[in-house]
């Protein structure tokens, strides 16, 4: 199997959660024939099934933090990963990794918690070992009231790294210095700044820092300013184009529901 990225949810925040205008179910990540399931919100597992993916494939669960929008499935496709729960005197499989915030179990319940065969806190800076794959906790700066994270799986052949919410800062650019494609929550389209979250405008210059350039970039998780009813028009197709011409980044790709990415066409 490649490794590939199935967008799930190209969508974020509360609008969508409600509209489901654009998806809100994160992002599958197959890499080295391993199924992982990144932010698994609203609807993650009604995606699944609409888009002909596998529940059952699914051992590595990542939650960066504790927004519904991100976590509200959780249980759910804990439960999905498996096609029987317990032998005939309920004793439960164990299957599955989790790594999420400390925050996050409180959200989870005991029953699920213990269907997984290893729980992992994750805080920035954090590094784990998954199957010979580092699995490292980027920095976030989001909300104040809630821990966060984003993620970079260091492979033999390549790096990918999840930003998931956050607003620009300082080493932004060194963070992701060594990845070679970047999936980057962009709330906003051009200068509509959001406290806790990303326009292009304010990120593009950090974007154009990364050293050695991005091979591959990948938009998503759009917020109702960027493309809803709410907004005056699709912002997306106009924030490629601005990032392909300011940027000095091979391939951009706007997430889409549904969208199956293969990474090998994104090394190129
Ligand atoms: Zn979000
Ligand atoms: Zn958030």
């Amino acid at each position: 199997m490649d490794d590939e990225l199935v967008i799930l949810g190209s969508g974020g925040g509360r609008h969508h959660i409600r509209t489901q205008y654009r998806a809100t179910a994160g992002v599958l990540y197959k890499f080295n024939d391993i199924q992982s399931h990144i932010d698994p919100g609203p609807g993650a597992i009604v995606r699944i099934n609409q888009h002909k993916e596998d529940p059952v494939k699914t051992e590595l669960f990542i939650v960066t933090h504790a927004h519904v929008d991100h976590y509200s499935d959780l249980s759910v496709i804990i439960e999905s990963s498996r096609e029987i729960l317990h032998d005939g005197k309920y004793n439960y499989y164990k299957k599955g990794t989790l790594i999420t915030t400390s925050e996050m179990f409180q959200y989870i319940s005991d029953y699920h918690l213990n269907m997984l065969e290893e729980i992992v806190k994750f805080k920035q800076g954090d590094i784990f070992n998954y199957k010979g794959v580092e699995i490292k906790a980027t920095k976030v700066v989001h909300s104040p009231k809630n821990e966060g994270f984003g993620i970079k799986f260091k492979l033999k052949n390549y790096s990918l790294a999840f930003t998931s919410d956050t607003m620009v800062y300082d080493d932004f650019s060194e963070e992701f210095s060594d990845v070679n494609i970047l999936v980057l929550n962009l709330l906003r389209p051009n200068s509509i700044v959001c406290k806790r979250h990303l326009c292009t405008d304010e990120v593009m210059q950090y974007l154009n820092n990364i050293e050695p350039p991005l091979d591959g970039l990948i938009i998503t998780h759009f917020g109702s300013y960027m493309d809803s009813p709410r907004s005056t028009k699709n912002y997306v197709p106009s924030q490629v184009k601005k990032l392909q011409e300011n940027t000095n980044i091979k391939n951009i790709i706007a997430a889409e529901d549904g969208l199956k990415i293969s990474i090998r066409e994104l090394l190129k």
